[in-house]
């Protein structure tokens, strides 16, 4: 398994995590680009949005259940938060297990791209 966000997700590298549930890690970015900069994982490996599928219903949830989470906790929630997610090398993903930035406690630029 080559997979670093496997490796975290099975516990196998360190992270900070935040949440765990039974289909999701979360844990805090190695390079923050925010206050707050956490990774939404889904436990099995999926390259990116794309390679979800119609049964990854639990996943999907799980997803937002941790969003839900990370966002109280810290306190972003009230003020204002980005989620993103990179699909492929040339939108800037560079890791190639579906994860969803959660970006927060600072000012955001209005920007998508
Ligand atoms: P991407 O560019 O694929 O959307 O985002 C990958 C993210 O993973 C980057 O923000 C990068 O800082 C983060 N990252 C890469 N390797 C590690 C690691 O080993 N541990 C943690 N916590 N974050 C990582
Ligand atoms: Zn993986």
């Amino acid at each position: 398994m080559e997979c670093i966000f496997c490796k975290i997700a099975a516990g196998e590298l360190p992270a900070k995590k935040v949440f765990e549930s039974e289909h999701v890690v979360a844990f805090e970015d190695i390079h923050k680009v925010a206050p707050v900069h956490v990774l939404v994982i889904p436990k099995v490996h999926r390259q990116s949005l794309l390679e979800v599928n119609p049964n990854d219903v639990d996943l999907l949830s799980g997803v937002q259940e941790a969003i839900r989470a990370v966002i109280k906790d810290t306190g972003i929630e009230q003020t204002g938060f980005r989620v993103i997610t990179n699909s492929g090398a040339a939108a800037g993903q560079t890791v190639f297990h579906l994860h969803f930035h959660v970006i927060g406690g600072r000012e955001l630029a209005m920007t998508l791209a």
